[in-house]
């Protein structure tokens, strides 16, 4: 079955987002723009994703959890996880490879973690907005080995991106799907990335980015197996 999909959603967990992207606001907006599945994409942390997934269940919406992580050569990565358990676990080795510096919410913004009423129920002191100390390399792998699946984002943009910054994509990162951002025109795309799955997501960091019914999946049916049996082939 075809299925509408945005797998690049910010929370209010990441500074640069709009403190209204909250659980439910996130939730209502996704089935009102008539999508079946949704990925909550923080940068480097999961903290709103459980309660998200949580808000999914109650709402026949598929969440699944997510970061957008930003590797040592400082290009932006997608990460999609089968579970909560294997998010964390790369979260906690995220963090660990982050440098220590407090978040300045006059400047970059609040990070907030917020529960299923949608209450600021803590804040992430350390700031979210940096490059790991993470080689691509041992990024890619150490996702690989709990089952996620990661492949380098918005390859279009100018910076933060493998190809702002790398210029091509290496072999040995083994990649085989890229995500392209909602304003390109993916037919510009096509032909030069033949052989890659192209992902098209919103990167909402404000509730009206999120996509309507613009991209689209094929699997046998909704539910996190055949989702990631689709994308790990
Ligand atoms: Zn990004
Ligand atoms: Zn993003």
């Amino acid at each position: 079955m075809k299925i509408a999909y945005d797998f690049h959603i910010h929370t209010a967990a990441s500074p640069c987002a709009d403190d209204y992207m909250s659980p439910n606001n996130i939730i209502n907006m996704a089935k009102l723009n008539g999508l079946q599945a949704i990925a909550i994409t923080d940068h480097n942390t999961c903290a709103n994703c459980e309660v998200v997934m949580q808000l999914g269940e109650q709402n026949d919406l598929l969440v699944i959890p997510g970061m957008e992580i930003e590797c040592m050569e400082e290009f932006h990565c997608i990460a999609l996880f089968k579970d909560i358990k294997t998010a964390r676990q790369i979260e906690d080795y995220v963090m660990s490879h982050m440098p220590q510096i407090k978040n300045r919410v006059d400047i970059f913004g609040h990070q907030h973690i917020l529960n299923k009423e949608d209450d600021v129920v803590g804040e992430i002191e350390r700031l979210l907005l940096t490059a790991t100390g993470i080689p691509a390399e041992h990024l890619f792998k150490a996702v690989r080995e709990v089952g996620g699946v990661i492949y380098p984002a918005h390859i279009d943009r100018k910076s933060y991106s493998i190809i702002s910054n790398l210029g091509f994509i290496p072999d040995e990162l083994g990649i085989h799907m890229i995500e392209l951002s909602k304003s390109a025109l993916i037919h510009e795309y096509v032909q030069k990335y033949k052989g890659f799955t192209i992902m098209q997501s919103s990167d909402a960091h404000y509730l009206q980015d999120i996509l309507q019914q613009e991209s689209f999946l094929d699997i046998p049916s909704i539910c996190i197996a055949d989702l990631f049996n689709h994308l790990i082939q």
